[in-house]
């Protein structure tokens, strides 16, 4: 892309109703823009970061051998009156009548509406495990919508429903996401800590919410600070394999880490003192095992294969995927901007031309954006004739994790400069290595 003809409206001024540095940092890089509280459209920038965290779900959904449907938005509420929650949900649930009276809802989450596709089209045992998912806008009529995408009241959520013939079988699909989630949060260069939770209106047993430290975060947390060196990394996973998933689920679940709703001071005060942290989390995922919560009070059925009747065994599982945008910022940012983790980034570097116009920089810009396409990156060209300080800012505020400058000077050598955001280090070489050196990098994080 080239920036002249991109749509990037940064801002000059720090926006006033951003209290936090994700919200400040996501409307001057010019990826959202608020058209009512908790309501946003997702601008260019803002729309990639966005289908890159909804890609890499999708890759690690598809991995454990999920399958993707699509529901809608709205839901009739005769749905929810059979599993009792139309009454129970209160306030933040948006309700709406249609032109012949019909009462209908914006859905805030969908363990009915999946529950009713189920019973529908399955039958039989043999027709499990099944997990069902879908990345779909929720809408949640927040009380307080705050801190931009973190707590909208329109929100895009991954929502996962697990069917399964026993409870065994039921907490092994638990497992499968827990593996499945952390992978999917380091792949964003996350560390997302897998906390026991209280259930809240959903209900269920068994549930762990996923939790990035940062101190914005609204969650207080409680963790032994060896969780934190925790890490999923490339190892293979066989997701079948109940003995190893569930190995690896007690690896991340051991190490003591708790929100305040599950918090155990007796148990904290085991942790070495050294290691003992307090602080705050933001919430980015959560997974629950219920049994029969739903299958039951609406009919959702298998014939066993002694032919009995028994209700299906249900979890629901969801990943925040536009507070993932927030919370990814969070933790990686400085007082200059933005600092995409090479795994979400909306391009793979910028390219810098210092002196636009001049026919040496400009020709080996070119090449370089050409080079970079065949090799299957994205590059954002700063073709402008902004002056270079002016480029740099910008750069630096949108965070794309690689630049390449190209001056007259360096040029006359054959040289351009490669600049890490993260450290901000400058290498000096080759237009060719520094193409080589992208692509290396990219290798890690397809
Ligand atoms: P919270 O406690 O933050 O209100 P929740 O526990 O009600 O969230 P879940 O029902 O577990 O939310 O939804 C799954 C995920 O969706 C959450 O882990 C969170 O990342 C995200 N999410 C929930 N509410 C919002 C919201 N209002 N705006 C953006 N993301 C949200
Ligand atoms: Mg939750």
């Amino acid at each position: 892309m080239r920036l002249s003809r991109y749509f990037l409206p940064v801002l000059k001024e720090n926006p006033a109703e951003a209290q936090i540095v994700s919200h400040r940092y996501m409307l001057r890089a010019g990826m959202i823009k608020q058209q009512a509280a908790g309501i946003y459209s997702w601008l260019p920038m803002g729309l990639k970061v966005l289908r890159r965290i909804e890609q890499i779900v999708h890759e690690e959904q598809a991995r454990a051998g999920h399958i993707p449907v699509l529901m809608p938005t709205m839901q009739p509420a005769d749905l929810w009156r059979e599993s009792g929650r139309y009454d129970d949900y209160g306030a933040e649930m948006l309700r709406i009548k249609d032109r012949h009276e019909r009462d209908m809802l914006f859905g805030p989450t969908n363990e009915e509406m999946i529950t009713d596709i189920f019973r529908a089209n399955v039958s039989s045992y043999k027709q499990l495990p099944l997990t069902l998912y879908q990345i779909q806008w929720k809408f949640r009529d927040e009380v307080r919508p705050r801190f931009g995408v973190m707590r909208g009241r329109e929100f895009l959520m991954k929502d996962g429903y697990t069917f399964d013939l026993t409870v065994e079988d039921g907490l092994h699909a638990y497992n499968r996401h827990m593996v499945a989630y952390l992978r999917t949060y380091e792949r964003m260069g996350l560390t997302a800590i897998p906390m026991r939770a209280d259930s809240g209106p959903i209900g269920g047993d068994d549930t762990h919410e996923f939790l990035v430290l940062a101190s914005t975060g609204e969650s207080e947390v409680f963790y032994d600070q060896q969780v934190t060196e925790l890490k999923l990394g490339d190892r293979a996973v066989d997701f079948d394999d109940r003995a190893q998933v569930k190995g690896i689920c007690d690896e991340f679940t051991t190490v003591y880490a708790r929100t305040d709703e599950t918090h155990d001071a007796a148990l904290f005060d085991q942790i070495p003192e050294e290691r003992r942290r307090v602080g705050r989390g933001i919430e980015v995922g959560q997974i629950f095992f219920f049994g029969t919560k739903y299958s039951e009070p609406m009919g959702a059925v298998v014939v066993t294969d002694k032919g009995e009747r028994v209700p299906v065994q249900m979890g629901s599982h969801g990943i925040g995927v536009s507070r993932l945008l927030g919370a990814i910022i969070e933790a990686s940012h400085d007082d200059k901007g933005i600092i995409w983790p090479e795994g979400v980034t909306p391009f793979q570097a910028g390219i810098v031309n210092l002196k636009q116009g001049d026919s040496a920089t400009d020709s080996a810009c070119e090449a370089l954006y050409a080079a970079l396409t065949a090799k299957g990156l994205e590059p954002l060209y700063d073709d402008t004739d902004e002056r270079a300080g002016a480029k740099f800012a910008k750069m630096d505020l949108i965070g794309l994790p690689w630049r390449i400058t190209v001056g007259p000077r360096g040029l006359a050598q054959n040289k351009v400069e490669l600049t890490c955001r993260r450290t901000g280090e400058s290498e000096e070489m080759s237009p060719e290595a520094a193409v080589a050196r992208l692509v290396e990098i990219y290798a890690a994080h397809p």
